[in-house]
């Protein structure tokens, strides 16, 4: 069977869903790979890379499965041949219509962004290897706007004190912001509603600040909603914090709702002039009061609230060749006989899980997955 690559068209979009490197791996997995022209330029990958590690180039939408990073628009669902597998990250929680377009066709679709969390599945997940990327990058962000040092200095010239960070949700990408701002040599501070992670912020060098409640423990790997009890005492906690810290990282989500507020206007005016927050939640809605997806914006005290949405796309060779790994892994699930033929076993929970549209009907959502 072929596998396509096209290019990514949706605005500002710099990612692709396979790199030179991946193509070889898809290869080896028995599949003949078209990819679009121009689909790597923006991750920095030649069409002269692609040729060289075995793709052709041509219309990549004709294949019998289309690897994508974003969801298609309707003239690409148009495009699908009949009985094709599409692969993406669809977000079918957000995007009902989406869903309902593609079951028109008859086509099978499997999102990238419904992988359970279960530990087989670690290789395929997405929003794990994303959010690592935007994690780091959102320190960075953060430090390039920030007008001082991280780390602490002793020089001739001064002493400098160290910034102090506080990162708000400690998963997957405020662990990575733990770890990048550690790095640069800041005080770091983090809060999560799930105890279990107070022991990998202190392996990385930062400080748990608990939120002494009572939290009904996750089945399957995600938060669920705080508790009032938790949301005043966290409060407390991010008032006392924004007085104290130079720069604010937030993360905090809650799968399939709005992102929830935790950083009030008083604390964002209670910051110093100068002090830096980064939203990651901002394309869910945001942790911050006055936070503005996609842009930069500077508060009347000073202070500059970035909501970027496109933090991943960032490291744009970086996000595809992760992107284009778990493609990979994905890829092998499928693939079980290394002939280049996909079969779906929809017996199994992660393939039944990312399973969205089955050969033209709704499939999702899936019946709920328990933890291994
Ligand atoms: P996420 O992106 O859904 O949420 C980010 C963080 O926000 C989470 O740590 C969550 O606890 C936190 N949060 C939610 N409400 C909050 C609130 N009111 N205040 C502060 N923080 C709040 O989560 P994620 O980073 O994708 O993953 C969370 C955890 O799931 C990981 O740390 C990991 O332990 C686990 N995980 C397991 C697998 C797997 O087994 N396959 C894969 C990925 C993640």
């Amino acid at each position: 069977q072929t596998l396509g690559v096209p290019a990514e068209s949706a605005p500002g979009e710099t990612r692709v869903a396979a790199t030179p490197e991946t193509v070889r791996r898809l290869i080896a997995l028995g599949y003949e790979v078209v990819v679009e022209t121009g689909a790597g330029t923006a991750s920095g990958f030649t069409d002269d890379a692609y040729t060289a590690a075995g793709a052709r180039l041509g219309d990549a939408w004709t294949s019998d499965v289309v690897l994508k990073v974003n969801a298609p628009a309707g003239h690409e669902i148009e495009r699908l041949a009949d009985g094709a597998t599409l692969v993406g990250l669809l977000a079918p929680a957000f995007n009902p219509d989406l869903v309902d377009a593609l079951a028109a066709r008859p086509v099978t679709a499997l999102s990238m962004d419904a992988v359970p969390r279960i530990s087989r599945a670690q290789s395929l997940d997405v929003l794990s290897s994303m959010a690592n990327i935007a994690g780091y990058r959102a320190v960075i962000e953060a430090a390039h706007v920030f007008g001082r040092f991280f780390a602490g200095q002793v020089t001739a010239a001064g002493k400098v004190p160290p910034a102090k960070v506080l990162v708000a949700g400690a998963g997957v990408a405020g662990l990575a912001a733990i770890g990048a701002a550690g790095s640069l040599g800041a005080i770091v501070r983090a809060t999560d509603p799930r105890p279990e992670v107070a022991e990998q912020v202190r392996s990385l060098g930062g400080e748990f600040l608990a939120v002494e409640v009572a939290q009904e423990a996750s089945t399957d790997g995600y938060a669920r909603a705080t508790s009032e009890d938790y949301d005043r005492r966290a409060a407390q906690i991010y008032s006392e914090q924004a007085a104290d810290v130079d720069v604010i990282i937030t993360t905090a989500l809650i799968p399939g709702r709005p992102a929830p507020r935790l950083i009030t206007a008083e604390d964002v005016a209670a910051m110093r002039p100068g002090s830096v927050i980064v939203d990651m939640a901002a394309a869910q809605g945001g942790n911050v009061a006055g936070t503005v997806a996609g842009k930069a914006v500077v508060t009347g005290n000073g202070v500059t609230i970035i909501g970027y949405t496109d933090l991943p796309g960032r490291l744009p060779a970086q996000a595809s060749q992760l992107y284009g790994t778990n493609v990979v892994n994905l890829m092998k699930l499928l693939t079980p006989g290394k002939d280049g033929q996909l079969v779906l076993d929809l017996d199994d929970v992660v393939q039944r899980a990312m399973t969205v549209v089955h050969d033209g009907a709704k499939t999702w959502p899936p019946p709920p997955v328990q933890v291994s």
